[in-house]
């Protein structure tokens, strides 16, 4: 984490200003180009100061991004703190902090002695809804697939965010929510985006930390879309691709993301289309049983059903379409998902079905209700784009 962070993030309990206590950091300036983002705005977390309010001191920036604070701990004024881990701020809203003791067991130990006492919520486990327990679960799961499977890198991309003009990420602070193990902020940075924040609410983030961290204006951040850790107003562009639809709530999630825009900014997210349901309904009888049982099994059922739907259908589907009159007749009788994986490696086919088999949430919308989210914010443009029967781009820009 760099202390540029402490610009756009903020207490998910009460949307103060954290401060930060460093524990442990490294100073990687000249090994990347720091300055690219540009210097502090609302909070210069080095120097602790707010940069509008004291205009006669000189902030040296270059210092908040050239260091990397590996541990350390968040602090608020309403109480809260948050640690730092493996370089990631771990930014959960009080119901899921005590996630972090359960996953990282050796920092609270090692840091015991000079971390804050801990907060009632966390000695005593509060007494946890269904609600939690799905994204305790959702933690469980992505956690698991993104840390195994952090090479995956299939770009898809292009195929959620839809057509965009050269200047859609040009100069933007852009926020990844529901980043995964890093591969779509690392586009966005290609696609010209000033700064990314990558936001995940599983460990999925220590992948993203190492898959990102030579890029010195991506930042990742642990939270949850429902209690966003960021300041209001703070992005030019948020975006949410194949991860809205796995939260308990997604229309929910969105009006939870949007007063983090600017009033000029825009919002892409990525929906399931209700219309294949057939195939969700089959998934979802298959997730009935794997969501029972532990992560390696699921890989084992997704090893199984990948090597067949890639030995049987894909792979001699790629052979075949080889030969131009051939193609054309099978084009017509082969489902989608068959011409769209033939293009795809084995690993992205495997990993693929593991997701299928792993989201503890999953929902479809039609475009009518995607209408009715855009609505109920007023952008001032609005658009649906429907991608065959299986997706929805969903854009909102400019707020009223
Ligand atoms: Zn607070
Ligand atoms: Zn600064």
């Amino acid at each position: 984490m760099k202390y540029s962070v402490l610009d756009a993030i903020a207490c998910p309990e009460c949307g103060g200003q954290l401060q930060v206590e460093v524990f442990e950091e490294i100073n990687i300036s000249g090994s990347r180009d720091a300055m690219a983002a540009g210097p502090c705005t609302e909070y210069c977390g080095r120097n602790g100061i707010r940069p509008q309010q004291a205009p006669d001191v000189e902030a040296n920036c270059e210092a908040c991004r050239s260091h990397e604070i590996l541990s350390g701990v968040l602090k608020c004024a309403c109480g809260m703190w948050y640690p730092v881990i493996r370089g990631v701020p771990r930014l959960l809203p009080k119901e899921l902090e005590s996630s972090s003791m359960f996953y990282y067991p050796g920092f609270f130990e090692k840091y015991e002695g000079v971390l804050p006492a801990l907060q009632r919520e966390q000695k005593a486990e509060v007494e946890k809804g269904l609600e939690v327990k799905g994204k305790e679960d959702t933690i469980y799961r992505f956690t698991y697939e993104w840390n195994e499977f952090k090479d995956y890198d299939d770009d898809n991309f292009s195929i959620g965010i839809g057509p965009i003009g050269d200047d859609f990420f040009q100069g933007k602070r852009v926020l990844d929510a529901g980043c995964g193990a890093g591969r779509h902020s690392r586009a966005a940075r290609r696609h010209g985006a000033r700064e990314v924040y990558a936001m995940d609410l599983s460990n999925a983030v220590d992948a993203a930390f190492e898959n990102t961290v030579s890029d010195g204006s991506i930042n990742v951040v642990q939270g949850d879309i429902f209690h966003p850790p960021f300041k209001r107003g703070a992005f030019d562009l948020i975006y949410s691709l194949w991860a809205l639809p796995h939260t308990h709530n997604p229309p929910q999630g969105f009006h939870a993301l949007v007063p983090c825009l600017n009033s000029s900014g825009s919002i892409v997210v990525y929906l399931y289309n209700s219309q294949r349901w057939l195939s969700y309904k089959i998934l979802g009888l298959m997730r009935k049983i794997t969501l029972k049982l532990p992560n390696p099994a699921v890989r084992l059922i997704a090893l199984a059903l990948g090597t067949i739907d890639y030995g049987l259908l894909i792979k001699p589907y790629a052979l075949l379409s080889k030969f131009a009159p051939v193609k054309a007749v099978l084009d017509k009788v082969t489902p989608s998902h068959i011409r769209l994986y033939s293009t795809r490696s084995f690993k992205t086919c495997h990993t693929d079905w593991m997701d299928r088999l792993f989201y503890p949430y999953v929902h479809y919308y039609s475009r009518v209700d995607a209408d009715l989210w855009l609505r109920r914010e007023k952008f001032a443009e609005k658009s649906i784009l429907t991608l065959g029967s299986h997706g929805l781009i969903v854009r909102g820009t400019g707020l009223a």
